[in-house]
């Protein structure tokens, strides 16, 4: 039996495949989280540069590759056994082998959460093309969330390529058709620059990012325009509970912005698995 076969009749093997997976591609995700932003925000200086009719500020080679990760305070190269995604974490008890320096706990539960959500992907949808595209979205949004939560950015090279993706995956309907999918990304991006808009004319701040539309409509890319007013909601709820709990847990100001694209990412996965079902049953409730 080849591996092609042994994935397709047996649930247990794809599950454990795609969770492995999960995992060894959320290390990756951490690297991408960590520098994406200083890369962007090292392109943006020398493009300043070039406008000043500057010579561009030297620079190291810096990108996803290079250089080799290394402890920010000892920079003791990380060898490839303190690289394995949970294990080396536990191992190491949380703390650099060169100087003992505490590791970031986020590491490791970035790699659970990837691992756990590709798993639960692959046992939801089973051997199929909407596995492949909801662990693809799940690292995404997991990339997302947490760069949105550290710098208050949604970078394009991201959310637009995104889109795109919600609409090549729907060319033959993986979740929606391409009409409703088209739409999706259309009314998504729309629906919040006009809230965005009414709210700044009406209050003279700026409520949320540009990048924050392009999120919703890669989602409505991803799930059709049906799923939209389901995401925006399940995102509103969950943005306040946390929001109040923030509020009052940590006396956190009221004035702090609070990044909306965490929120939406949670809502649209939320959407990607119970959609169907939550729609489903709160037509019902009108119905009624
Ligand atoms: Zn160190």
């Amino acid at each position: 039996m080849n591996l092609l076969d042994l994935l397709q009749t047996s649930p247990a093997a794809f599950i454990g495949l795609c969770t492995v997976l999960g995992l060894l591609v959320g290390s990756f995700l951490n690297v991408v989280i960590h520098r994406l932003p200083r890369m962007l925000e090292l392109g943006w200086q020398q493009q300043c540069a070039e406008l000043r009719g500057e010579a561009p500020p030297a620079q190291e080679r810096y990108n996803l590759l290079v250089p080799r990760s290394a402890c920010p305070h000892c920079h003791h190269l990380i060898g490839a056994l303190e690289n394995i995604p949970i294990l080396s974490y536990l191992l190491l008890r949380g703390k650099c082998r060169g100087c003992g320096t505490a590791i970031s706990p986020r590491y490791p539960v970035i790699e659970a959460v990837s691992g756990i959500l590709c798993g639960f992907a692959a046992w939801h949808f089973g051997f199929d093309m909407a596995s492949a595209g909801a662990i693809l979205l799940v690292w995404t949004l997991l990339a997302l969330t947490a760069i949105d939560y550290d710098t208050q950015l949604l970078p394009d090279n991201i959310t637009l390529p995104l889109i795109w993706a919600g609409l090549i995956f729907n060319l033959y309907g993986t979740y929606a058709t391409l009409h409703d999918a088209l739409l999706g990304a259309v009314f998504g991006y729309l629906s919040l620059w006009i809230v965005y808009w009414l709210f700044k004319l009406a209050t003279g701040k700026e409520g949320m990012g540009y990048g924050d539309f392009k999120l919703l409509a890669a989602l409505g890319a991803w799930l059709g325009w049906q799923m939209l007013p389901l995401i925006i909601v399940l995102s509103s709820l969950v943005g306040a509970v946390v929001g109040i709990t923030l509020i009052i847990a940590v006396r956190r100001g009221r004035d702090i912005p609070i990044p909306f694209g965490p929120y939406l990412a949670g809502g649209g996965l939320i959407a990607l698995f119970w959609g169907h079902t939550l729609t489903k049953s709160y037509l019902q409730l009108f119905a009624q």
